[in-house]
């Protein structure tokens, strides 16, 4: 742990180079735009899923890779994203908060 500029961070072991910063990020649902795989998206825009949403239809993978961040359609076994840190370390929290019971 160190503190800079007044800030704790905190580092993950998991998430080597990423650093958790308790004090800005929340652990609070903050999406403001879900990410769908594209050929998810078209298949439920033709009404192939009747009855499902977007979001229970999606099975995605989501882990560190040497450069980033990847996440990856399961159901299509597709890229998504894949976001390049080009070497930058940036803040996350990798908090939770007790789940309901
Ligand atoms: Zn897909």
């Amino acid at each position: 742990m160190e503190i800079t500029d007044g800030v704790t961070y905190q580092q993950d072991l998991l998430t080597v180079g990423v650093y958790t910063e308790m004090t800005k990020l929340s652990n609070e649902l903050k999406i403001q735009a879900f990410i769908h795989c594209g050929l998810c998206a078209e298949e439920f825009m033709i009404n192939e899923h009747q009855g499902e949403s977007p979001q229970s239809l999606k099975n995605y993978d989501v882990g560190w890779t040497k450069e980033g961040i990847q996440i990856w359609c399961v159901r299509h076994n597709v890229n998504i994203m894949h976001i390049d840190f080009e070497g930058h370390k940036h803040p996350a929290n990798t908090t939770r908060k007790e789940p309901k019971k």
